[in-house]
């Protein structure tokens, strides 16, 4: 397999397109070609990446998702907010998704103590506007395998990340990681608030 034949994500294949500083943000919007579910973001987007997890919505053939955050109160669904449902109650990020075309339009948090809670989950690629925040790294890599993807190309997914320049982790980044980790420590009191 050559590397440039691995589907990591259409927003990165061919070259991760640097963002634009300043950028003031766009409208994502859904698939369907009528009445489509739009979202608009009032800012520019943060920690970009791609995601190898099961649960964030990615393209068809695609490895990866790419997913960034942004503040909840900078996120304003415009158009046919009755198309969307959430995916699944139960988790701890709610993916609004449009029960049409199924596409994930944001993903938000209910749970005060969350260490991400005030922000919401969108995927930039859903807009045409252009200037967003590029993909920085690419998260729970290993999680690919969960969706089908074989151990054996682990070696030659993980080359192909570190050449897009988006290093592979198996969890979050080491900024995000840290952030879990000091929003557990203020919880637990180990540190001041
Ligand atoms: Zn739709
Ligand atoms: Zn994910």
């Amino acid at each position: 397999m050559t590397m440039s034949a691995l589907k990591i994500h259409p927003s990165v294949d061919g070259g991760v397109k640097p963002g634009k500083a300043g950028f003031a943000g766009g409208t994502l919007t859904c698939k369907c070609k009528d009445n489509p579910v739009t979202v608009k973001l009032e800012g520019d987007v943060a920690f970009n990446h791609v995601c190898g997890c099961t649960k964030c919505w990615k393209p068809e053939g695609s490895l990866f998702s790419m997913v960034a955050v942004i503040p909840r109160d900078k996120l304003k669904v415009t158009a046919n907010a009755q198309k969307l449902k959430i995916v699944d109650e139960s988790a701890a990020i709610q993916r609004h998704a449009c029960t049409v075309c199924g596409t994930h339009m944001y993903g938000r948090i209910e749970n005060k103590n969350h260490p991400f809670y005030g922000f919401d989950f969108v995927h930039v690629e859903l807009s045409s506007d252009e200037g967003w925040a590029a993909p920085e790294f690419a998260a729970f890599v290993s999680s690919i395998i969960e969706s089908g993807a074989k151990p054996e190309n682990m070696g030659a997914v993980r080359a192909r990340l570190t050449e897009l320049g988006l290093t592979p982790y198996d969890c979050l980044s080491p900024a995000l990681m840290d952030l879990i980790s000091a929003h557990t420590a203020k919880a637990k009191g180990v540190v001041a608030a």
